[in-house]
């Protein structure tokens, strides 16, 4: 279990991630990606699962990719796209030769899309819920998983001027109504998309720290912020609380009649021992970069972070 959550107001969609894996309480490793970007011609959307990573020689990532790879045609359209998901996942959760054997206590999986569908009006901001233990209208989640994976579409208040949207799957057990109040706060004041991403890192380390969340909230996270302009880029970001060498990237999917394809596993690195590492966590502006650099963070990887995002063209999807 993990946490994924999402943050939307009129200028921007904001998913964060933890890069945890744990199995029944236990630490097995902090960089396993669990995010991605769908792009698809009516729908930028980011996504995320909390749950099940592993059974087995299953891994719940790699078909995750593969179901909605395999979900774009014949329309290419976000909600049959889902819809197929949904199906799929229905349909391998019970017949998965390796998953059959799983107990049902250990199935559950849970999967968020946040970001902009588009349409004839305005951008409009689109949720989806994928679960199969989540009873999605009361939140109550079951202790069992069920045999039908189940939907649910959330879109924003058209008629709002600034339609705010918070979601979360995962453990979020530690969320309290006062950081929920918080986070809408921000949102309705529209804060730069800097300003609420940094907002939102340093309240899941908190989150992590805390005792409800049982350690199941790991603080290497990944970012992905969409913008509601089709043909703006979509920045991703990673946050590390350790000195890294490399920087790891969400997953991509384009799903368009003529792009069609998918990238994971996507990690910059250097090639050799001598440049310093691209990853170091946020320390205070005059404090010596972590990198080792002997200069001040704010000179340093501190600088222009907005210059260091990721920005997500790589599939060329438009
Ligand atoms: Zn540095």
């Amino acid at each position: 279990m993990t946490i994924i959550l999402s943050l939307g107001n009129i200028d921007q969609v904001i998913q964060i991630s933890d890069r945890r894996l744990s199995s029944n309480g236990r630490l097995i490793e902090d960089e396993s990606n669990k995010a991605g970007i769908l792009f698809c011609p009516n729908a930028r959307l980011a996504f995320g699962y909390t749950g099940l990573a592993r059974y087995g020689t299953f891994k719940t990532f790699d078909w995750l990719l593969t179901a909605l790879h395999e979900a774009g045609p014949p329309d290419f359209i976000a909600h049959s796209i889902l819809e197929r998901v949904r199906l799929n996942a229905t349909r391998t959760f019970q017949e998965h030769p390796v998953l059959r054997s799983a107990p049902r206590s250990a199935k559950k999986i849970s999967i968020l899309f946040s970001g902009y569908i588009y349409g004839n009006g305005a951008p409009q901001q689109g949720y989806a819920l994928i679960s199969n233990y989540v009873n999605i209208d009361t939140g109550y989640q079951f202790d069992v998983t069920q045999d039908e994976f189940i939907s649910r579409y959330f879109s924003a208040n058209d008629f709002a001027a600034n339609p705010t949207l918070i979601q979360r799957i995962g453990n979020w057990n530690g969320i309290t109504e006062l950081d929920m109040y918080r986070l809408r706060q921000v949102l309705n004041e529209r804060k730069p998309p800097q300003a609420i991403l940094n907002i939102a890192i340093d309240f899941i380390k908190n989150l992590a720290d805390r005792q409800k969340s049982e350690k199941y909230i790991g603080k290497q996270l990944t970012s992905i912020c969409i913008d509601p302009n089709p043909g703006k880029p979509v920045k991703t970001n990673y946050h590390t609380s350790v000195i890294r060498r490399e920087s790891y990237m969400p997953a991509q999917i384009s799903l368009f009649p003529d792009n069609h394809c998918t990238i994971s596993n996507i990690s910059i690195k250097p090639v050799d021992d001598d440049t310093l590492p691209i990853s170091v966590p946020k320390v205070n502006k005059n404090a010596p970069c972590p990198c080792g650099s002997k200069i001040r963070y704010k000179n340093c990887h501190g600088k222009l972070k907005i210059d260091k995002e990721q920005s997500v063209n790589l599939l060329g999807s438009s």
